[in-house]
């Protein structure tokens, strides 16, 4: 072998060496990634109308449709490392997490944080809509390991990698982890969380016995029924506000409904 052949052999070597360091990086270890993510949450809540891979292998992420002005949230702590209007992506909020990934929030209506900003897992960041080249109300969310690079898409995984096996038309709600297996066990579990409750006070009440019962704080009755102080009286309508979290999906059963059909809960 002749000088030439010799370093064309070392070449390929080495391109082929970094070839498979670069994908172990990006699409590595499914494992490793699910542990790093165990703790992350949907960012909205809606129906997955398009998976990772699709249109031709373009589609970097996941969309899931729902209510224009829904609330989206970090699925992680973070920093908002961009927020511009982009003439694809539209409204578009990056956040680096500590755990060393980027996720990506686009064609939102609305946002609501600037960069360079601190953001707490579940923070309300911006809000669905349709901004940029989209087709509907929804929210495309992608996940990178490592930094998102411009058209250099080496990065992006499988959001299924971090939240489990979903398909489209499967509901997910903001704050949970995984993907709800059917429509009509998100529909049942909405009408148990999300309607309003009415406590008539009765003799003896205060606020702090009422906020133990319903598992909330003091501080919601109070807002949401605009009380200035903690004065309550008998016979008095309180509205009790009830917010989706693990506690209230616990106190009204659903936890046990969740786990029989193997579907994680955040925090639980
Ligand atoms: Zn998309």
């Amino acid at each position: 072998m002749n000088f030439y052949s010799k370093l064309v052999l070392a070449l390929l070597i080495f391109i082929s060496l970094l070839t498979c360091l670069e994908s172990g990086q990006a699409f590595g270890n499914e494992e490793a990634i699910h542990i790093d993510t165990k703790d992350w949450i949907f960012p909205t809540s809606g129906k997955i109308s398009d998976e990772f891979g699709t249109r031709g292998g373009e589609h970097r992420g996941i969309d899931i449709s729902g209510s224009y002005g829904e609330s989206v949230r970090t699925v992680e702590e973070g920093e908002v490392t961009k927020s511009y209007y982009s003439s694809s992506y539209g409204h578009v909020i990056f956040v680096s997490h500590p755990s060393g990934y980027e996720t990506v929030y686009a064609h939102l209506s609305n946002r609501l944080v600037k960069e360079g900003a601190k953001v707490q897992k579940g923070q309300v960041i911006g809000q669905m809509g349709s901004t940029g080249r989209s087709s509907g109300t929804h929210l495309h969310f992608e996940i990178h390991v490592g930094a998102w690079e411009y058209n250099n898409d080496t990065t992006s995984i499988d959001p299924y990698i971090v939240f489990g096996k979903g398909e489209v038309g499967h509901e997910v709600l903001a704050n949970l982890h995984t993907p709800y297996l059917s429509d009509s066990v998100h529909t049942h579990i909405e009408q148990q969380t999300q309607s309003e409750v009415h406590h008539i006070v009765k003799d003896g009440d205060t606020l702090w016995d009422i906020a133990i019962q319903y598992e909330i704080e003091v501080k919601d009755i109070m807002d949401v029924n605009e009380l200035s102080d903690s004065l309550i009286v008998v016979g008095q309508e309180l509205t009790i506000p009830k917010p989706l979290t693990s506690a209230h999906l616990k106190s009204i059963g659903f936890i046990e409904v969740l786990s029989t059909l193997g579907i994680e809960v955040n925090g639980v």
